[in-house]
């Protein structure tokens, strides 16, 4: 937010209002009012007359400073200032810009494992061939998987090949419409959308409840997937579970591809961290990586925060970084969860066991069909789990080799994928891990 401008803050924070005003009132009160400036926690609010600026101090200003707090993450006093210059030139349909790709998210820099490798294909498969691979392509997936990084990796192989490409945030493209709507320029607005060879929206869950701007977004869909554009979409949900997505849109995502980025595995893990400290020209041992990689599980960009951390670390104490210096430079951020201290490899075998309905001697015991599996999944979460060495899960397992042991790993995460009925068994056996 900090580098958003304060007319960029207001206009979020205009859409926001507009919800939650009525028409005629949005109208009288907040329709020409602009930000003019935001420093030091105090936002000033540019309004045309005295009278509008009474009105909003005395009734309206704990709702709009709720509204910029909840937009900027920051405490906010606002100031209401009559201010009869004109608008200044706001970041609208009128005005066409060229994308720029962050050059740090390109498909070379993408780590590809069993959580996201038909993600990463679709979106290579689009950015290669737009229009005739998958359209629409929809990915989603939680916070921090690498959805943002994918859909700018398409969009700046597009970008190279010559192909005119939109890439907006929902959020955008929501300013967008509401200030087309605003200023009349709703027509421009079309024309800029549906003039490109293959629109790029990050984070389409935010226009949900936004009945008008779903519409729009309606529109600009249907007209660009008749012309044979591609499209590409991400979000945090699932399409089912976007409220109020509008059922014709719905129905059109199914021609295409929907996708899920899943949260990395332990080997995913930590081949991205291996990755990002090359990138940094750090080495680390491997010890390191995999202590970091037990700690953060659900989200690649605070891996990478925590990766950060430790070089940081021990670069002001000028030492070598250990695991054991890593484990201090973790500690006040991210607190062992109670996970790695209390997850034995007992506790797991024993769940896993009881899971499959064996004894835990049994799954450890002789090789048999049935006991198979359950002794790959005990293998797979132990690995998962705990900080657990491959030679010290051997041991626990009735002495199996290192190998055996990295075999089940990747055949278990890779089974997960495509083997519901097993997703959902390792997904009860580790809430049973948790809950003891
Ligand atoms: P999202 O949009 O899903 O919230 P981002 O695309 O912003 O997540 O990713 C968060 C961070 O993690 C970014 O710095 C991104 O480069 C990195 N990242 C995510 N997935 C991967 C991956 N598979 N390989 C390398 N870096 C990744
Ligand atoms: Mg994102």
């Amino acid at each position: 937010m900090a580098a958003k401008s304060a007319q960029e803050i207001w206009e979020a924070t205009l859409g926001e209002l507009q919800i939650q005003f009525s028409k005629p009132n949005y109208r009288t009160w907040l329709e020409k009012t602009v930000g003019l400036s935001y420093q030091d926690n105090q936002f000033v609010v540019g309004v045309p007359n005295t009278f509008v600026a009474e009105y909003l101090d005395k009734n309206q200003r704990s709702l709009i400073e709720k509204t910029l707090i909840g937009l900027t993450h920051r405490d906010i006093n606002v100031l209401f200032r009559v201010e009869t210059r004109q608008q200044p030139e706001t970041p609208s349909a009128t005005r066409r810009t060229t994308p720029r790709f962050n050059a740090k998210y390109t498909f070379d820099s993408f780590i590809v494992g069993n959580c996201n490798r038909l993600a990463y294909a679709a979106a290579l498969g689009v950015a290669e061939n737009p229009g005739h691979s998958y359209n629409p392509l929809f990915i989603y997936g939680g916070v921090g998987l690498g959805k943002t990084h994918l859909l700018q990796a398409i969009g700046y192989m597009a970008l190279a090949n010559n192909i005119q490409v939109l890439y907006v945030s929902a959020e955008q493209f929501t300013n967008e419409f509401i200030n087309g709507v605003r200023e009349r320029k709703t027509e421009e607005f079309r024309n800029k959308y549906r003039s490109v060879d293959m629109l790029l929206i990050d984070d389409i869950h935010f226009i949900s409840g936004k009945p008008q701007t779903e519409e729009s977004f309606c529109h600009t869909f249907n007209e660009l997937y008749n012309a044979n554009r591609q499209i590409a979409i991400t979000s945090d949900l699932p399409p089912k579970s976007i409220p109020l997505l509008e059922n014709r849109l719905y129905s059109r995502l199914e021609w295409g591809l929907i996708t899920e980025i899943q949260p990395p595995d332990f080997e995913t893990r930590l081949a991205i961290l291996r990755a990002k400290a090359e990138q940094k020209g750090v080495s680390l041992a491997s010890d390191v990586l995999e202590l970091i990689a037990h700690r953060i599980q659900q989200n690649i960009r605070e891996l990478e925060g925590m990766l950060n951390r430790v070089i940081a670390y021990t670069r002001l104490l000028r030492a070598v970084p250990t695991a054991e210096l890593a484990a201090q430079a973790l500690e006040d951020i991210a607190p062992k969860a109670a996970k790695s201290a209390s997850i034995t490899p007992s506790l797991v075998i024993d769940t896993v066991a009881n899971s499959f309905q064996l004894t835990p001697s049994g799954l450890k015991g002789k090789k048999s069909k049935e006991t198979n599996l359950a002794r790959q999944v005990a293998m797979y979460l132990i690995r998962e789990e705990t900080n657990c060495s491959l030679a010290q899960i051997g041991e626990e397992l009735g002495g199996r080799d290192h190998s055996t042991i990295t075999h089940a790993c990747k055949k278990i995460a890779a089974d997960i994928n495509t083997n519901h009925y097993l997703r959902r068994k390792i997904l009860d056996i580790q809430q049973g891990i948790h809950k003891k």
